[in-house]
C-alpha cells in the first residue's frame, strides 16, 4: 500500500505494511483537490470470511478476559488516540474534506467513545430475579454476542466507527469493520494501529476495506453474529432483507431529512445561526443536518434575510490547507445529486434566495424558499448544504409539516415560550429533539438513534450499547436435583 506524505508520524510505518485485502488496488483522492492520497488493496468476501473466522476463534477467550483488562485496553486506545489525534485528523480532513472544527469535534466524540466504553467491563451484568420454584436460584445475564460486523459510511469515519468498535469490544465482542472505501484511514487503518499499540489481541479487530459486495459478504457470513450499519436508508433495506433471511440481529442508522421549526416568539437571529449552522456545516453532509426549515409566517423574512447573510459569509476551499468554513462535497455523484434535487425543486416552483451554484466540487450554501411539500428539496433527503424554507400559521400547522416525512432521525424547535417549545418538540415523530439548539447533536451517553425509514428503532450509546452488543441469558441453579411427579 502507498501513501502520499503527510504529517510524518507514527501511522505512517503502520500504513507502509498494512495489508487489508487481497483483491485490486484502489486510488483514494482528496476530494478538494483531486490529489491522489492513498492506495489500499480492497478487500474481497473470502477476506471477510477469513476475518470472521479468526474474530470467532479470538472472542471467546476476550469475553473471558478480566473486566480490569477490557476496561485498560479501551483507556490505552484513548489515550494513543490522543497522543496522535493531530496526525490522524489531518487524515479525517484529507479523506473527507472537513474544516477544523468539524474534525475537532468527531475526535472530541471519538475519544468520548473509548473512554465511556471503558466503564461498560465494570458495570453489573446481570440480576438475580425472583423465581416460582422453591429453592431455585434465577439470574438473569448479560453475554456477548460474538463477533459484530460493523459497516460505516464515509462522512464521520472514526465517530461513526468508534461508536460501535469500542462498545462492542468493552462488552466482550470482537469486531470486523468496514468502513466505506473513501476513507480507509479514519474510518479503518487508524483502528487496527490504535488498538494493536494499546495491546487488543490479535484477531480481535479486524478491518476489511470495500463496497456493496463486501459489506454483503459481512451480513452473511455465518461467523458474524450482529451486523451494526450506519448509512443510506436504500443500502439500509437490503442489509436488513440480507440480515432478516438469515435471523440476524441487525442495528439500521439511516438517513434523515430532519425538521428545523421556527416559531413566531423564537429570537430569530439565534435561530437563523442555528439552522444555518444546522444545514450548512460539513457541507450539509450530516444524517442529522436541518434538512426542513419550517418557519411561521410572521418571522419568515427577518428569518430568511438572516440565514441568507450566513450563507454567503462562509467560504468555501481546502479545508486543509486554507483557513475556510466549508469544504468540497465529497464526490461527483453525491455534487450531481444535491445540484439535481435544486434543479428539479426550482423548476417545480422554489426559488433560490441565496446559492445554488458550483466550482468543482464546491457548492455554494444555498436558501431555497416558496418550497412546497411535493418537491423533493421537502421530500428527499438532500445531504448537500441547502436550506429548504416552508412557512405556517400555527403551530398544528408546524407539527403537521415537521411530521411529513417518512424519516425521523432529529428534529429542533426554537421559541422563547419553553413549554410551547416543548409541547410542539415532544409531538415529532423523531428519535432525538431539541428545544432551542438545532439537529445536529449527539452524546456518547445518550441512545442515538431515528425513528421511521432512519432506522429500525435501535440505538448506539449509554444504556443503548448493552442492548445492541450482548444478550440476554436466564440461568438457574437448585442445591438439590428436581424430579418431577410419577409418571415422569
Ligand atoms: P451508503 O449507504 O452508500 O454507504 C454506507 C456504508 O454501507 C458504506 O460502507 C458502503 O460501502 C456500505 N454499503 C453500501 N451498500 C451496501 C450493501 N448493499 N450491503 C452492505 N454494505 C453496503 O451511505 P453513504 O452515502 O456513504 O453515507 C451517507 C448516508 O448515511 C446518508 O443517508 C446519511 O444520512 C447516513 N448516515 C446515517 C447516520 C445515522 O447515525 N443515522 C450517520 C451518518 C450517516
Amino acid at each position: 500500500m502507498t501513501a502520499a506524505p503527510t504529517t510524518a508520524g507514527w501511522l505512517d510505518p503502520f500504513l507502509a505494511d498494512w495489508r487489508p485485502g487481497t483483491g485490486e488496488p484502489r486510488e483514494i483522492r482528496e476530494p478538494a483537490t483531486g490529489r491522489p492520497l492513498i492506495t489500499v488493496p480492497q478487500g474481497t468476501p473470502g477476506d471477510v470470511a477469513r476475518a470472521a473466522a479468526a474474530a470467532a476463534a479470538a472472542q471467546p477467550a476476550w469475553a473471558a478476559t478480566s473486566y480490569v483488562e477490557r476496561a485498560a485496553v479501551l483507556r490505552r486506545a484513548a489515550e494513543i488516540y490522543e497522543a496522535h489525534r493531530a496526525e490522524l485528523g489531518t487524515w479525517t480532513q484529507r479523506e473527507t474534506g472537513a474544516v477544523h472544527g468539524k474534525m475537532h469535534h468527531e475526535q472530541n466524540f471519538t475519544v468520548a467513545e473509548l473512554l465511556n466504553a471503558a466503564t461498560l467491563p465494570s458495570q453489573p451484568y446481570g440480576e438475580l430475579v425472583p423465581s416460582v420454584v422453591a429453592g431455585r436460584l434465577s439470574m438473569v445475564r448479560r453475554v456477548p454476542v460474538g463477533v459484530v460486523g460493523a459497516i460505516t459510511p464515509w462522512n464521520s469515519p472514526s465517530v461513526l466507527g468508534m461508536r460501535v468498535v469500542a462498545p462492542a469490544l468493552a462488552l466482550g465482542n470482537a469486531v470486523v469493520l468496514k468502513p466505506d472505501p473513501q476513507t480507509p484511514v479514519a474510518g479503518g487503518a487508524l483502528f487496527e494501529a490504535v488498538f494493536r499499540e494499546a495491546g487488543l489481541p490479535e484477531g480481535l479487530l479486524a478491518v476489511v476495506v470495500g463496497g456493496a459486495e463486501v459489506g454483503e459478504a459481512i451480513v452473511t457470513d455465518p461467523n458474524v453474529h450482529v451486523v451494526s450499519f450506519t448509512g443510506s436508508t436504500a443500502a439500509g433495506r437490503r442489509v436488513g432483507e440480507l440480515a432478516g433471511r438469515l435471523l440476524k440481529k441487525v442495528s439500521l442508522e439511516l438517513g434523515g431529512n430532519n425538521a428545523f421549526v421556527v416559531l413566531d416568539d423564537a429570537d430569530v437571529e439565534a435561530a437563523a445561526s442555528a439552522g444555518a449552522y444546522a444545514s450548512f456545516q460539513f457541507q450539509g453532509q450530516v444524517c442529522f443536518a436541518a434538512g426542513r426549515h419550517i418557519v411561521h409566517r410572521s418571522v419568515a423574512k427577518d428569518y430568511v434575510e438572516a440565514l441568507v447573510e450566513r450563507a454567503k459569509r462562509l467560504r468555501l476551499g481546502d479545508p486543509y490547507r486554507e483557513a475556510v468554513d466549508l469544504g468540497p462535497i465529497v464526490n461527483e455523484k453525491q455534487l450531481a445529486r444535491v445540484d439535481g434535487i435544486v434543479r428539479r425543486s426550482v423548476e417545480g416552483g422554489a426559488r433560490l434566495a441565496e446559492g445554488g451554484t458550483h466550482e468543482g466540487l464546491f457548492y455554494r450554501p444555498t436558501v431555497l424558499v416558496d418550497v412546497t411539500t411535493g418537491l423533493p428539496a421537502w421530500t428527499d433527503e438532500i445531504f448537500g448544504p441547502v436550506a429548504p424554507v416552508v412557512t405556517f400559521e400555527t403551530d398544528e400547522e408546524a407539527l403537521a409539516l415537521a411530521n411529513d416525512s417518512e424519516y425521523g432521525l432529529a428534529g429542533a424547535v426554537y421559541s422563547r415560550s419553553i413549554s410551547r417549545g416543548l409541547a410542539l418538540a415532544q409531538r415529532i415523530r423523531s428519535g432525538m429533539v431539541h428545544v432551542n439548539d438545532q439537529t445536529v447533536n449527539d452524546e456518547a451517553v445518550i441512545p442515538f438513534g431515528g425513528m421511521g425509514a432512519s432506522g429500525n428503532g435501535s440505538r448506539f450509546g449509554g444504556a443503548a450499547n448493552w442492548d445492541e452488543f450482548t444478550q440476554w441469558q436466564w440461568v438457574t441453579v437448585r442445591d438439590d436435583p428436581r424430579t418431577f411427579p410419577h409418571p415422569y
